[in-house]
């Protein structure tokens, strides 16, 4: 059935905010050997069956298999949450929307797995999203990474699912505070990840293991602080120099106006 009441019962178009598009990004870029996911966060308008996403959740994960991307019902609980939370203090209809994750070095077609958990989430909203942010994957001749970016809904049923693209507009905003936190935060949920498996494989008792293992754990947060942490020190605080210096032109051309102003009213 395509229609059910009034509502369109698939997408037709999904508006991402340009601030969550950049976390996304940035945390699919934060790993090329794995994929990593997370949940988004927005308004769903029902009448015009389109998707407004404002918010993400960036998810750690606890199980490092390839092409295993699947939230867990405690990180699903958590994630509404933190919708409701934004949805008080933005005093907006928010709720957990849809899902990313990063295909890297492969395409964004999604699999036969993504399209599986994409129609289960359809069952439970059948307005649900899934985006898929290709990244790593090089053109033959380019030395350049190309990212790509699909918006998509399953459709058919379990026996031969098929992906529907849905047409995906990035709407340009300012940074939001709960979106910058997203971006920042990012580094420390890559350094509990790392955390949390060399405390498991630190419980046997082997002492050369122990220090083999430690010397890695160090190898890989000093990845995460000079590959993450570093460059994003770094854009944000160009972005300071940019927004500083524009409130300078503002203030000047203030003072300006009123001058004008000031010498009109004599
Ligand atoms: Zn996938």
């Amino acid at each position: 059935n395509i229609m059910s009441g009034n509502h369109v019962s698939f997408l037709q178009n999904v508006y991402l905010a340009a601030d969550v598009y950049a976390a996304c990004l940035q945390h699919a870029l934060t790993t090329e050997k794995e994929e990593v996911m997370g949940l988004l966060i927005g308004e769903v308008d029902r009448e015009n069956a389109a998707s407004h996403i404002m918010a993400c959740i960036i998810l750690h994960r606890s199980d490092k298999q390839p092409d295993r991307v699947e939230i867990s019902p405690e990180q699903l609980c958590e994630a509404t949450i933190y919708a409701d939370k934004l949805a008080q203090k933005l005093n907006r209809p928010l709720q957990v929307l849809g899902w990313y994750h990063s295909h890297p070095h492969i395409t964004v077609c999604p699999s036969h797995i993504d399209l599986r958990t994409q129609s289960t989430y359809q069952t439970l909203d059948q307005l649900f999203v899934g985006l898929i942010f290709s990244v790593y994957a090089s053109d033959s001749g380019s030395v350049n990474n190309k990212v790509e970016l699909i918006c998509f809904q399953a459709r058919g049923n379990d026996n031969s699912l098929h992906r529907r693209e849905i047409p995906l507009t990035i709407k340009p905003c300012q940074l939001n505070t709960h979106n910058l936190r997203a971006i920042t935060d990012l580094p420390n949920i890559l350094m509990k990840e790392v955390l949390d498996i060399s405390n498991t494989i630190n419980d046997t008792g082997d002492e050369f293991a122990k220090l083999h293992n430690n010397a890695l754990k160090t190898l890989q947060q000093t990845e995460i602080a000079s590959t993450v942490t570093l460059p994003m020190c770094d854009f944000l605080e160009l972005r300071l120099n940019s927004v500083t210096t524009r409130l300078r032109e503002l203030e000047l051309l203030k003072e300006q106006l009123k001058a004008q102003v000031d010498l009109m009213s004599r």
